[in-house]
């Protein structure tokens, strides 16, 4: 790719022009319901599921995914409105011994639900939509950093977003960084100083130096590392050129996560099609497509194939990794860290129930414990409760809370000075129950590699 053709937010199209998409069309291939014939009602969905364990009125994944669709295969049945109350976490897609596809019947439920039975004149669709379009504000936010993260901490912000739009004055919403990473990225230089870096880092270690590298990744950032925590991006730029891999920034747009969660397929649909598109693209030239945020990483390879027919899909699925993950598959992570040193080593780690999903869970502590002197202690199996969007809605605070009492619990217990894991919304639990600053597991990383102890948190606050 030329340095002309790296591309910046400017070209990204905006969401202005929502052309609504037909989730169920006449043909059958989001039909699930032969997908159902695989449960044999074991009802371990059920017991591993966060939701049904704290909300006796919620009927759990069993019912939400395999019995729903058998009804649908005798009549044209409605969609139970009870699948609004699913978080979308998937653990139950984890759980199930008979690889019934709970979560993609849930989300096309869930798509369903959405499109023929809720009002689109109610409040609760139009705050819904606000939520899983976070993008979009973000954007707007993001021009006036200062100014958005004012009026967005004032009482009467808080008391308008739940009195009117239902969203929980509980929570502060998240600081608006004064610089995007995509701004940092484009004052830095783009692909043509991460290449050259690259080579600089490939020579000293002694590896191949020429343009012919497979030494190439392309980075989804996600919105959160773009408008929020751009150290988390920036770290993983550092990390991957220490590597001697060249680093692309495809045009990209929101993973679809929030969308799939609140039914908004047509918005979902619509995001990855401008993703797919760009990082196939970049796969052709040879990169391998890292995502620092396991909801992120776990979109492009779970669910684009499972519910988008798009040209590139199951290459972008095929070719798509965590951060840490690649490294720890492609590189001696381990030795590289041998003998380094972090001012940060004192950490209680959740694992986000999508980097579970993906087998991720242990990651973290593993490699970080190569560093000398850290202590990571993991803070248990439990779902942290936020899930996203849905526990900023205001009827699902005190359950989200509910859910996140264990681990809350074991991270007061951990003793720790800083809480660790890989997934945004994760993060701003376990800082809202428990105070602790949060970092992500590639800022670790970044600080023991190259900057020799001296990271400041995501939350801009620094060490505690
Ligand atoms: S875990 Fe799988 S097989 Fe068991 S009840 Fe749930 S969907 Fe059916
Ligand atoms: S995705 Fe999570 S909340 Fe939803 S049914 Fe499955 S386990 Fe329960």
């Amino acid at each position: 790719m030329s340095d002309a053709a790296q591309p910046t937010d400017e070209h990204v199209p905006t969401d202005d022009d929502f052309e609504p998409i037909e989730v169920f069309p006449e043909s059958t291939e989001m039909d699930l319901r032969p997908g159902a014939d695989n449960c044999y009602k074991c009802s371990t969905c059920d017991t591993n599921c966060p939701v049904a364990e704290v909300d006796d009125e919620f009927p759990g994944p069993k019912f939400q995914g395999p019995e729903q669709w058998r009804l649908k295969r005798q009549d044209d049945h409605d969609i139970d409105d009870s699948v609004m109350k699913c978080s979308n976490c998937m653990r139950c897609d984890h759980a199930c011994p008979s690889e019934v596809p709970l979560s993609q019947m849930h989300n096309t439920a869930r798509g369903e639900y959405v499109e023929k039975q809720m009002s689109k004149r109610s409040l609760e669709y139009w705050r819904n939509r606000l939520l899983s379009n976070y993008r979009t504000m973000a954007h707007l936010g993001s021009k006036v950093p200062r100014l958005t993260n004012f009026m967005m901490g004032l009482g009467v912000t808080r008391v308008f977003n739940e009195k009117v739009l239902k969203i929980t004055s509980e929570r502060e919403f998240p600081a608006f960084a004064t610089e995007t990473f995509r701004e940092w990225w484009d004052a830095r230089g783009g692909y043509a100083t991460s290449r050259e870096r690259a080579r600089a880092a490939r020579e000293a270690r002694g590896e191949k130096t020429t343009a012919e590298t497979d030494k190439r990744i392309a980075y989804f950032h996600g919105c959160y590392s773009n408008y929020n925590t751009p150290e988390v991006g920036k770290a993983l730029v550092r990390v991957y050129e220490h590597f001697g891999y060249e680093v692309m920034v495809p045009d990209q747009r929101c993973s679809g996560t929030p969308m799939y969660a609140n039914g908004m397929l047509g918005d979902a649909e619509r995001a990855a099609k401008t993703n797919v598109p760009e990082l196939a693209a970049a796969i052709e030239e040879g990169a391998d497509v890292i995502a620092s945020c396991t909801s992120c990483s776990m979109s492009l390879r779970q669910e684009y194939p499972e519910l988008f027919d798009i040209d590139g899909v199951h290459e972008v699925s095929n070719n798509t990794w965590e951060g840490l993950e690649y490294l720890r598959v492609h590189e001696d992570l381990k030795g590289e860290l041998e003998g380094t040193t972090t001012d940060l080593p004192n950490l209680a780690y959740h694992a986000p129930c999508h980097a579970r999903n993906q087998g991720l869970d242990g990651q973290a502590i593993e490699v970080l414990s190569a560093i000398d002197g850290v202590e990571a202690h993991d803070v248990g199996d439990s779902c942290s409760g936020i899930s996203g969007t849905y526990g900023w809605k205001a009827e699902n605070y005190d359950t989200s809370m509910k859910i996140g009492e264990e681990m809350f619990e074991h991270m007061e217990a951990a003793d720790a000075t800083h809480g660790l894991t890989e997934c945004p919304t994760c993060s701003m639990q376990m800082e809202h129950g428990t105070g602790y600053d949060i970092l992500h597991p590639l800022e670790i990383l970044a600080d023991a590699l190259l900057d020799g102890g001296e990271t400041q948190s995501s939350s801009g606050t620094g060490p505690a």
